[in-house]
């Protein structure tokens, strides 16, 4: 194959060697390169320091670019040319860059397999490796492979990962490793690749958080934060999640070992793109991002506030959070505080809530039902120089009073795919792969299928709000281009027989798209893609109720452009091998309430109480001769009303209609007051103790144009009509007269027949409390697994206990942590988790509500 036009707009090697030479000599001040090593055909590896007074570069804190370890993966060179030539060309004019420059330092390895990558550029496109000699006829050595962290010996010299004859045995890598060894002052290394969008943190090979996993995550958040504002485009951020194959041998991993934050970055779609079309969109949107990593080296720099310790939740409601952290007695720094409604998403001036000096920040005004995230990071007042994170803190605020959720996954004979190409195949495509969704010429098109069990939801529930969830899988692989979008729809279900069946599901009506379609460059590997539902698709969620099932299809684009081969986004279903478990199952998130009952309680006992007299069987109120109060007085039974431990009042109010006429110039004002009085002598009711007042006053005027008056309770004033009612008392109420300029004047209200004083209350069922706390948790190994187990709850109302794990502290609610069982047994296993590791598990029992119990926490000791 000759060189084609397209492929000559990339820089070769030797072009991007004289472009660094000829920079030394214009920026003297700003870059120097240095040859760290001689390949097996004689190229010189050039490395490239770039700092504002560069001689002093190796005394700052510094991020390594590594690019085109794999020869076939061009971006990496291209980008790392580009970066420089923009950081050179513009830092006289852009003080974001004189920043960056001044307090960090760039170490930038363009290419790392200049052999391969000439070789890829002449010879063989999608080579990858090196060019070693293996001396049987094979060349090369997969230099990601041939790293020591995990190194796996291998014979197979021709494979494309072949990983050498021993750990370094390459010039390439030795020649890196030499260069990180004798550089501490390196605390983030990038190392670009393509393909995918993706970034793919370092691993520690254990399935369990690491302490710096905030750290990268928010790393790569806050990079995708300049990504999706040149392009749009958001890449995926896989880690947190075990990985399906762990690579051995890896740059990333060697880094991290010492203690560098270490990313794969994998960028674009192909490894040798559209240069006009596509490697240039890229470059663009990466060398933002690369400019803030760069600046955040400083912030991992043993001159850095240290990381603040036991970030924990104090305390939370359905519409506030308290937090709490430690931290040494230091006048020098400040905190600052991030809150995110989603996972892995960017902690800066976007999702910065306070700043504070205290240990402690009380968040208000949040949503109930409503998950977040929240970040905090030490400042130093004059630098500026931020600290590590924390681990995240993850919170589910809870429910409004009158409201209800479930999380509802589909049966595992429930959710899968249907394929074009393989009809016979469909069946087997249920409860254990994962959900391949798009075209490809292999499967044609290929739709996700779920029915979600909606049983559990009372039929004629009011749907609040309503989000599907799925996650989509970390492979490499699982490549999508830019076009098409996925979308969601609700599926009559009398168009379907058989959801296994694809020409029913290809041709099944649709009642409804819901939440918005997902276009490719926004479906995000490893990150959560939610579909949350509008007013209209919640009516008609609610019709699905009816029919106690909703069945879903998952469709994303179904023709494939000119050469392509495949458009499929591979979703995790969270069942079977190669599912990520429990945690990563498809979800449909529903917050409800239900209609009210409501009862009319009827007047128990009226009183007019005057100066002089009581008189019973009456209601009236006013001024009388000599200017002094009448008071009416209303009490009403509430034995009626439900148990209030297990209902609810959403509303309630006092309805009073007046008998008398009014006198037009008087003006006089009528209160509603809720009081809690035992004698009723006047002189009782003047010193009376008053619960609140009910609604607003009305005035004489008022009376005169309308009889009837509503007087509606607040919150307050409903949480003390309950508790009247737990107490077995009446609820008694006075409604007393103000005046300016008091006057001879009564009004009479009615008390009996069908205008009479009345008390209506709307609740509905649903328990108050949680149920108690489990006992006696204790932890014990079995088949080499941490089994949790705990003593059971004898409740009617017990729904099940939920299980949370965290490494680093104990969760305070059942959403702090991975997800490790929900259901009625009294036991569970750390599945995924690790034997060797410290850490916290939480149990907590919940009623159909749910309401959450306190957490029963246990730490576990390795
Ligand atoms: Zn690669």
């Amino acid at each position: 194959m000759g060189e084609i036009s397209m492929k000559q707009q990339y820089k070769s090697y030797e072009e991007s060697c004289a472009f660094l030479k000829a920079c030394v000599q214009k920026y003297p001040d700003l870059i120097t390169v240095e040859n760290i090593g001689t390949t097996w055909e004689e190229r010189p590896i050039l490395l490239a320091t770039i700092s504002l007074h560069v001689a002093y570069a190796n005394l700052k804190p510094a991020l390594l670019y590594t690019g085109t370890a794999h020869a076939r993966e061009w971006i990496g060179h291209e980008l790392a040319v580009d970066f420089i030539d923009y950081l050179l060309s513009n830092y006289q004019n852009n003080p974001e860059i004189v920043e960056t420059l001044t307090h960090n330092t760039l170490y930038i390895v363009p290419c790392l397999n200049p052999d391969g990558f000439e070789y890829s550029r002449k010879h063989f496109s999608f080579w990858r490796k090196n060019r070693r000699d293996n001396g049987d006829g094979t060349y090369g050595v997969d230099l990601n492979r041939n790293f020591s962290v995990g190194y796996r010996k291998s014979t197979n010299t021709s494979s494309n990962t072949y990983g050498g004859p021993h750990p370094f045995s390459e010039p390439e890598t030795l020649a890196i490793k030499k260069f990180v060894d004798t550089h501490n002052n390196i605390t983030i290394a990038l190392d670009y690749h393509s393909q995918g969008n993706v970034f793919f943190p370092a691993h520690k090979f254990n399935h369990e958080s690491e302490i710096e996993g905030t750290d990268m995550n928010s790393l790569c958040a806050n990079m995708n934060y300049h990504i999706h504002k040149i392009t749009g485009r958001k890449y995926g951020i896989n880690r947190g999640k075990p990985p399906t194959k762990l690579i051995s041998g890896s740059g990333r991993e060697y880094y991290y070992e010492k203690g560098i934050l270490a990313i794969v970055v994998e960028v674009g779609t192909r490894n040798i793109p559209d240069y006009i079309q596509n490697m240039s969109e890229s470059v663009d949107e990466n060398i933002p991002a690369l400019l803030f990593a760069l600046n955040e080296a400083r912030n991992y720099s043993s001159s850095a506030p240290k990381r603040i310790e036991n970030f924990n939740i104090e305390s939370f409601s359905s519409n506030s959070c308290h937090l709490v952290w430690e931290y040494k007695e230091d006048a020098n720094v400040y905190f600052e505080i991030y809150r995110n409604l989603n996972n892995k998403k960017a902690c800066n001036q976007s999702s910065l809530i306070a700043t504070t000096c205290n240990r402690e920040f009380i968040d208000k005004n949040l949503k109930s039902g409503t998950m977040y995230f929240y970040y905090v990071r030490a400042v130093h007042k004059l630098s500026k120089i931020k600290s590590a994170y924390p681990p995240k803190v993850k919170l589910k605020t809870l429910l409004g009073e009158d409201e209800f959720s479930r999380s509802i996954f589909p049966h595992s004979s429930d959710v899968g795919y249907v394929a074009e190409r393989s009809p016979e195949a469909n069946h087997g495509n249920f409860g254990i792969r994962s959900l391949k969704v798009g075209v490809s010429r292999g499967l044609g098109i290929s739709y996700g299928v779920m029915t979600f069990d909606l049983s559990s939801i009372p039929k004629d529930a009011i749907i609040l709000d309503a989000k599907v969830s799925l996650y989509p899988l970390n492979r490499v692989s699982a490549k999508i281009e830019k076009y098409g979008e996925w979308s969601l729809s609700i599926i009559d279900q009398k168009s379907i027989v058989n959801i296994r069946d694809f020409d029913q599901v290809h041709r099944a009506k649709h009642i409804k798209t819901i939440g918005t379609s997902i276009p490719s460059e926004k479906l995000t590997q490893g990150i959560w893609s939610h579909w949350d539902c509008n007013d209209f698709e919640k009516k008609i969620i609610q019709q699905e109720l009816k029919k106690g099932k909703m069945t879903l299809k998952l469709e994303g684009p179904t023709t494939l452009p000119v050469g392509r081969d495949s458009q499929i986004m591979v979703f995790d279903l969270g069942y079977g091998n190669g599912g990520g478990g429990l945690h990563y199952r498809p979800s449909i998130d529903i917050k409800y309430t239900v209609p009210s009952n409501e009862v009319s309680i009827k007047l128990q006992n009226s009183m007019t109480i005057t100066p002089e007299d009581i008189i019973h069987e009456s209601l009236a109120c006013g001024f009388n001769k000599d200017d002094e109060k009448i008071y009416a007085y209303m009490s009403f039974d509430l034995s009626a009303l439900p148990d209030p431990d297990e209902s609810v009042i959403t509303d309630a109010w006092i309805e009073i209609s007046n008998t008398s006429t009014v006198k037009k110039s008087v003006d006089i004002r009528y209160n509603v007051e809720f009081i809690d009085l035992e004698e009723f002598s006047y002189q009782d009711i003047k010193d009376r103790e008053r619960i609140e007042f009910i609604g607003y006053e009305v005035s004489s005027a008022e009376l005169g144009s309308k009889r009837e008056h509503h007087f509606i309770f607040d919150q307050y004033s409903r949480l003390a009509l309950e508790e009247q009612q737990r107490n077995g008392d009446e609820a008694k109420f006075i409604i007393r007269p103000t005046s300016v300029l008091s006057r001879d004047h009564v009004i009479k209200w009615a008390y009996k027949g069908k205008k009479a004083a009345k008390l209506t209350v709307k609740y509905i069922k649903r328990r108050k409390f949680p149920l108690p706390a489990v006992v006696n948790l204790k932890t014990t190994i079995e088949n080499k697994l941490i089994k949790i187990s705990w003593d059971k709850i004898t409740d009617d109302d017990l729904v099940g206990y939920y299980v949370v794990r965290n490494r680093w502290h104990t969760p305070k609610n059942p959403f702090d942590g991975v997800k490790l069982y929900a259901g009625l047994d009294n036991f569970t296993f750390d599945n995924f988790g690790s034997i060797k590791m410290d850490k916290y598990f939480a149990v907590f029992t919940y009623d159909n509500v749910p309401n959450y119990s306190q957490g029963s926490t246990i730490e576990y000791k390795a």
